[in-house]
């Protein structure tokens, strides 16, 4: 999560008090760095005290500042990942995943529920520079990813599982790997789907291009950007760096590259924490994926289950429930995988939670901002 370990609960049993004679102060929240304890939130008698390092604890969180340096292998890798044989690739994906606790959610509830007892206890995010945009209720946004020419052929018969229940959702495309069928994006798009960018090559290098590299990848696509009037951006694997943030910044209205929770790079946990929408430091919007659908796909777990316990959480707290699926045969896009989705997407539907496009999204956010 961040430099040290964090702790936090509003249960008075099991944390430190401090009594210094006179009265009684209870450590609510306080992270761990170099054995010593830093405290965060202190509670003397019925008073909430924010301690100083709170604003840059919860801007590194949400940044992942803690990890930043950990993506950089991609750089350095010498070809294409996408030309390893898949089953090869999952395997060693299990392994990553194996060697991460990736079922505990532990860290993230508890960082959830230090955001909503800071909001209860009236803590002033904006005032400390911190922008996160809570919800009143929770929302529901769809996407997906195509990865290869394959996706297209099964996109529409997912759209319609999602239009059948009245939902509608966003398509990130790779502009420079497969062709693309405008006739599928194009048939999306009268329906009432977005369009997104997902790169121009599903290499894993752009967020550690230099500038120039970065723009030349982006012209390449401006076409396609400007047809489908694509208002947003995800990056190939959920990677990034700041300096991505910055250039994206200059071409889209939001960014979707971030999970709230990440399990799988590098099998120890990862993300923002966050799931509601918030600014990056270079102030684009982020717009988090919460349920990375097929994640849990080669765990012996029914993915609707495995699902449950962070559907519940998010439910909880009125946060995103942002699924992301990819309609590739090897990945969503198969009976089996489909006949899921439909299941997951029917039991939201029941739940009445309301849903829109991240574009949607984005707008009222932006209109708020100005
Ligand atoms: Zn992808």
């Amino acid at each position: 999560m961040t430099i040290g370990k964090f702790f936090f609960s509003d249960n008075t049993s099991g944390l430190e008090i401090k009594n210094n004679g006179l009265e009684s102060e209870l450590i609510v929240a306080y992270l761990k760095k170099y054995e010593k304890n830093v405290p965060l939130l202190i509670k003397r008698e019925e008073e909430v005290v924010f301690k100083e390092p709170l604003p840059e604890f919860i801007l590194s969180t949400i940044n992942e500042k803690a990890f930043s340096k950990d993506f950089y292998f991609w750089k350095y890798f010498p070809f294409n990942y996408r030309k390893v044989p898949l089953s090869l690739r999952n395997a060693i994906l299990w392994a990553l995943m194996k060697r991460g606790k990736f079922r505990d959610g532990t860290e993230i509830k508890q960082f959830v529920s230090f955001i909503k007892y800071l909001r209860e206890n009236k803590f002033y995010f904006r005032g400390n520079g911190i922008s996160i945009f809570f919800l009143e209720a929770p929302l529901l946004l769809l996407s997906h990813d195509i990865e290869t020419a394959n996706g297209f052929k099964m996109a529409l018969k997912m759209a319609n599982i999602e239009e059948s229940l009245g939902f509608r959702s966003t398509w990130f495309i790779i502009t420079g790997e497969y062709k693309i069928d405008e006739s599928v994006l194009n048939e999306l798009v009268i329906r009432g789907h977005k369009i997104g960018w997902h790169e121009f090559k599903h290499d894993n290098r752009f967020p550690f291009l230099s500038q120039k590299g970065m723009e030349k990848r982006i012209a390449k696509s401006m076409d396609f950007i400007k047809k489908y009037n694509v208002k947003g951006f995800r990056s190939p694997s959920y990677l990034f760096s700041e300096k991505m943030f910055k250039k994206i910044r200059e071409y889209f209205a939001y960014d979707s590259s971030r999970l709230d929770y990440d399990i799988i790079s590098g099998g120890r946990q990862k993300g923002c924490y966050c799931p509601y929408p918030f600014l990056l430091e270079s102030g684009l919007l982020e717009i988090p994926v919460t349920i990375p659908w097929e994640i849990p796909f080669i765990s012996d777990e029914p993915l609707k289950d495995y699902w449950e316990r962070k559907i519940a959480l998010l439910l909880e707290n009125n946060a995103l429930i942002h699924i992301n699926t990819h309609p590739d045969p090897h990945y969503s896009g198969n009976g089996g995988m489909m006949t899921r989705y439909e299941i997951l997407l029917t039991s939201l539907r029941g739940k009445n939670i309301k849903n829109v496009s991240i574009e949607e999204l984005t707008g009222v956010i932006n209109a708020e901002r100005c």
